[in-house]
């Protein structure tokens, strides 16, 4: 049975980084028919945000990647907090002790704090010096029935065993050469990522983990604990990178990575995942407007490579841009498109609303696709150059007054024209004899007309076509501001 994990640390909220490992974990769940959870690694307490546990489940689920068990859903191996599990953390670090392959260590604070200054001095890499390894028994009973503050080390071993990683390969880190004994249980009891990570995957029976490049180097680590606790290790894949198009690391302080702030932005969730995939590898086919369910069946694990995923997000309208025109195409999804610019517009043009008839379903939707592919968002539409469909535009009456008796004259033909397309209208017929139109006039030319039509519909020199503004409005609204001008 396939069961996968996101374990993101509740120390900051969702990025674009996180929301990729996730997806991948998610995609991978889903295309072997497996589940997808999400666990909350929240050892280190001093590092907590407050709200970016809630939020990051939030996150997912809008993003539409819910996890199958989690902390809000609960599930048949939770708790999903690593803060609600600690005995468990625990009793593995007593198991690993019993056995030998964990012991006490009370070097304090200072000693540790020499310990690295020396090697800083003799300009090599800080490592423990393993002492407490060697302490007996009965020295360590002596110090704990002192109550001395400890914390609990791993016995790296040497002669770590190879592991073939799903995407890097063969891989293998001596790691006894390079770190001293791993601290698993810190002085205030709590675990340490290395010791919580594998009791929980081991627990709740992972048995893919696929997470960031980063983890690869822990993972020989990692196997040597599950060696020791006699544990069967899941399989490995380490994702590469997610990074900025020119190579460099994707900077969280910039703040402009944290989904929360997509979402807010109007970005769709689908446009999201579309884009961070699109960068990477991992896919049969690339396509910009993939959604879920053509991620997960286009996925081939064997495709990842080890190359990072270099995002370009200046091609995000780009990618919104084609998946809110697939929104706006199905029936149900543009009705929830519908409620949202309806509260967008009473939000936005409150004050100066003429009319509730543009509050209303059909218009907005027509709107809609008359500008889908043109639009990038929602909220696009609610810009000044918009504004002439939710409100009519103010014009003095010295404007109208100056207006030439060739305008007059342009004005009315319109309104008669109007009056011969019927209820709607209808985009063809109407360009066609608004050409013809432009032929009665006497002086002026076709662009000219054109201009004079876009004043009166909208009161600015640009946006979409006139026969296209004209269609959305509809006859009435259109006879309605042509009216105006005559007089
Ligand atoms: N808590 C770790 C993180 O924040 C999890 C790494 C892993 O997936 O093992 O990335």
């Amino acid at each position: 049975e396939v069961r996968v994990r996101f374990a993101p640390s509740p120390t900051g909220f969702l990025h674009l980084g996180g929301l990729r490992t996730a997806l991948y974990n998610y995609i991978f769940a889903k295309k072997y028919g497996g589940s997808f959870i999400l666990r909350l690694e929240d050892t280190d307490q001093s590092r907590l945000v407050p709200g970016a546990a809630q939020s990051i489940e939030d996150m997912l689920t809008w993003a539409g990647i819910p996890p199958d068990e989690s902390p809000q859903r609960g599930g048949p191996v939770g708790p999903y907090l690593q803060s609600h599990r600690l005995d468990l953390y625990t009793s593995t670090a007593q198991q690993l002790i019993e056995s030998g392959h964990a012991y006490y260590c009370f070097c304090s604070q200072r000693r540790l704090e020499l310990l690295k200054k020396e090697a800083l001095r003799a300009g090599q890499t800080p490592r423990y010096d393993n002492r407490c390894r060697h302490l007996q028994a009965d020295q360590v009973q002596e110090r704990l029935a002192q109550g001395l503050t400890h914390v609990i080390r791993f016995r790296l071993e040497e002669g770590v065993e190879p592991f073939q990683d799903m995407i890097f390969g063969w891989n293998r880190h001596e790691v006894a050469q390079v770190e001293g004994d791993p601290v698993i249980i810190k002085a205030d009891g709590f675990p340490t990522y290395h010791l919580a990570n594998i009791v929980d995957d081991h627990y709740m029976k992972i048995s893919h983990v696929l997470r960031g490049s980063e983890w690869l180097i822990s993972t020989s680590k990692h196997l040597l604990m599950y060696r020791a606790l006699g544990w069967q290790p899941p399989t490995f894949g380490h994702l590469p990178l997610l990074m900025n198009k020119d190579g460099s690391k994707l900077s969280k302080r910039q703040g402009d990575i944290f989904i929360e702030r997509f979402q807010r932005d109007g970005v769709l969730a689908e446009a999201l995942l579309d884009i961070i995939t699109n960068c990477g590898s991992g896919f049969n086919t690339n396509r910009v407007g993939r959604r879920i369910d053509e991620l997960i069946s286009e996925f081939n694990s064997s495709k990842i490579t080890t190359h990072s995923a270099l995002l370009d997000l200046d091609k995000l309208p780009e990618f919104n841009r084609i998946h809110l025109q697939q929104r706006i195409e199905d029936e149900d999804e543009c009705n929830l498109l519908i409620k949202d610019l309806q509260g967008q517009i009473q939000t936005t043009y409150t004050e100066q609303m003429q009319d509730k008839e543009v509050l209303h379903e059909d218009y907005i939707r027509r709107v809609l696709h008359l500008r889908k592919g043109h639009i990038s968002s929602l909220k696009e539409l609610m810009s000044p150059v918009y504004s002439y469909l939710w409100v009519r535009p103010s014009f003095s009456s010295q404007q109208v007054a100056a207006l030439t008796e060739e305008a007059q004259h342009i004005a009315s033909l319109v309104l008669k024209l109007i009056e011969e397309q019927g209820e709607e209208l209808a985009m063809e017929r109407l360009s066609k004899d608004l050409k013809t139109l432009a032929k009665q006039t006497k002086a002026t030319k076709y662009k000219d007309v054109m201009k004079l039509l876009r004043l009166a519909l909208s009161g600015l020199q640009q946006g979409p076509s006139v026969v296209e503004m004209m269609v959305s409005l509809g006859p009435a609204e259109v006879s309605h501001r042509f009216q105006r001008l005559l007089l």
